[in-house]
């Protein structure tokens, strides 16, 4: 079988043109991935085409958390609770090394939030609407425990707090495995190619034209049955599709920075109230800790998102009232991602107000498009989309029910333990690891962490140098790399959670990956510039 590697992207461009799908999804998002996976194991013939990179939309740019979502709760959105936080455990099984069990700190403050009794019942119908194991269940706190928790909170608006139960990962990461399983299963996926105009056969869609963004080549694709996972662009194609009506998107923005852990060293995850009513976490990670998210209303360019000054200063603000020892300020700030949520639009109701809940749109002339929902909840919308092209127009072909629940990600590991034995094998390798460059690899690469190892031990340059040479070799062989920023961004999330190395490497990289993906000297200095850009715009606020 082909490597995912971007060395065959012809070949692969080659079978879309020369084939015939049953169903091609349009856009490489979680969404679109967990799609892909459902049906191709389901056994459909899919194709996926996605304009950018994969999860170059908002799959790279959440929470990175895989959450029931409290504050739905408040809204009292019980159904997507219930979904969503049965949805957290199952995923984490797919997955153990890169979804990863995180306690969430909830502070109770006298002024603010929902207070101590409608918490503690809150918390309760959580858990029990997702079914959480009873060791893991929420626990409440009193003051004097909160405080021990988290000795950096504000003292004088404390009256308690809730541990309750969550799990952190790596948005892009998590989307580039749900693709290589797909792929595993026999889908047909590329990246840089976008979809530009629909082909009919009567007044029915009997495929799509194409854009390879890399040769600026069209071709077309065939297929039966053409889904939308465009995210934030999914009107783009309605009106393509001259089917925008009823139901539109509603865009809102949410931002995230980055800070050093010792600049905001909080002992754990923590998710508290804003004196504007909203809620904010602050999570640590290795060595930054990540403070997220605003929620405004967003009608510039979908190309260019960028986190503002002003953005920046609203969650600086919320920390600094929060935990006044930080003293926070701009300069601080590492880096940041600013992403887009592809709501759906309700008269009336504000950013925040907006249900998370996802809607499937079906056009008169068979475009399926899904929008809304949650990373978290990427299955089960596959599992509805799916089932509803099976139903449409797959009725004949008696295909399997839905199993994604059982198809373990690519890198994966049985369990918890599993994964803590595989980290405790790599430590003598190399020359030895730190438990840092441990960390890093199996969160982001699994059992993955093998192969690029094994490349990086035939090496003679020092670790730092051979291991990162490694990883982008495996990157462009295994996950479709063909740009720095792919790999910097999203294959290894270095250029937001350590810039510094990324800036370091930049040019190390770029030497290396030069004759591997055979650029001429003007492409690698475009590379290069692309990425100083990219990491401009995420370190520097206007
Ligand atoms: P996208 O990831 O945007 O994917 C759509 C893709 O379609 C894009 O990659 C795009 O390039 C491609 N595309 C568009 N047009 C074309 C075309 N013409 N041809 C080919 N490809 C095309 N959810 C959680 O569960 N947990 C969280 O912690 C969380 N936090 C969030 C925080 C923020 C700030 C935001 C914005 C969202 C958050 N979410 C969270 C929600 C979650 O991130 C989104 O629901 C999810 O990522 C949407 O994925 P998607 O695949 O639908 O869209």
């Amino acid at each position: 079988m082909r490597n995912f590697s971007s060395l065959y992207r012809k070949e692969y461009i080659n079978d879309l043109r020369s084939s015939s799908f049953d169903l091609l999804i349009i856009g490489g998002g979680i969404t679109g991935a967990g799609i892909a996976l459902d049906a191709a194991s389901r056994g459909l013939r899919v194709a996926l085409l996605e304009k950018s990179d994969f999860a170059s939309g908002t799959s790279s740019r959440s929470t990175k958390l895989i959450h029931g979502g409290l504050r739905y709760l408040k809204q009292l959105e019980f159904g997507l609770v219930k979904e969503v936080g049965s949805e957290r455990a199952v995923v984490h099984n797919l997955a153990p090394h890169l979804v990863i069990p995180e306690k969430m700190l909830l502070p109770l403050s006298e002024k603010k939030g929902l207070g101590y009794w409608l918490t503690s019942i809150g918390l309760k119908i959580y858990d029990w609407l997702a079914g959480v194991k009873p060791e893991d269940q929420r626990r409440m706190l009193t003051r004097h425990q909160t405080l021990k928790a988290e000795p950096l909170l504000r003292t004088d608006d404390i009256k308690g707090g809730a541990i309750y139960a969550e799990y952190r990962t790596d948005d892009a990461r998590l989307t580039i495995e749900i693709v290589k399983t797909a792929v595993n299963h026999g889908a047909i996926v590329v990246n840089y190619a976008r979809v530009v105009e629909f082909t009919y056969a009567g007044n029915k869609i009997d495929g799509v034209e194409v854009v390879d963004e890399l040769s600026r080549e069209k071709f077309t694709v065939r297929a039966t049955s053409v889904v939308s996972a465009a995210g934030p662009w999914v009107d783009d194609l309605r009106v393509i599709n001259r089917s925008k009506s009823g139901k539109e998107l509603h865009l809102t923005k949410g931002v995230h920075i980055v800070v050093p852990r010792a600049k905001l060293a909080v002992k754990q995850a923590i998710y508290f109230d804003v004196d504007d009513g909203r809620m904010i976490f602050a999570i640590p990670r290795g060595e930054i800790t990540y403070i997220g998210t605003t929620d405004t209303n967003y009608s510039q360019s979908k190309e260019e998102v960028t986190t503002t000054k002003e953005d920046a200063l609203y969650l600086i603000n919320a920390v600094n009232i929060t935990f006044p020892s930080a003293n926070l300020s701009v300069d601080d700030i590492e880096s940041s991602w600013a992403g887009l949520r592809p709501l759906i639009h309700e008269e009336g109701k504000s950013a925040s107000e907006l249900s998370r809940k996802d809607e499937i749109f079906e056009s008169p002339t068979g475009l399926i498009s899904i929008a809304g929902g949650k990373l978290t909840g990427y299955r089960k919308m596959a599992e509805r989309v799916v089932t509803l092209v099976a139903k449409i127009y797959f009725e004949k072909k008696s295909l399997k029910q839905c199993f994604t629940e059982k198809i373990r990600l690519t890198g994966s590991f049985a369990n918890n333990d599993e994964v803590r034995k595989y980290k405790e094998s790599l430590r003598g390798r190399l020359g030895g690891l730190t438990d840092q460059t441990i960390r890093y690899l199996v969160e982001n690469y699994g059992n993955q962490t093998d192969v690029i190892l094994a490349s990086a031990e035939r090496k003679k340059e020092e670790q730092e140098v051979a291991l990162l040479k490694a990883e982008l070799e495996f990157s462009v062989e295994h996950e479709m790399v063909s740009s720095l920023s792919d790999f910097f961004v999203r294959r290894s999330g270095l250029v937001y959670f350590n810039v510094h190395r990324a800036k370091r490497w930049l040019s190390v990289a770029a030497e290396h990956l030069q004759p591997i993906l055979q650029w001429s000297a003007q492409r690698k200095q475009e590379e290069i510039l692309k990425l100083e850009n990219t990491i401009n715009a995420v370190t520097h606020f206007n």
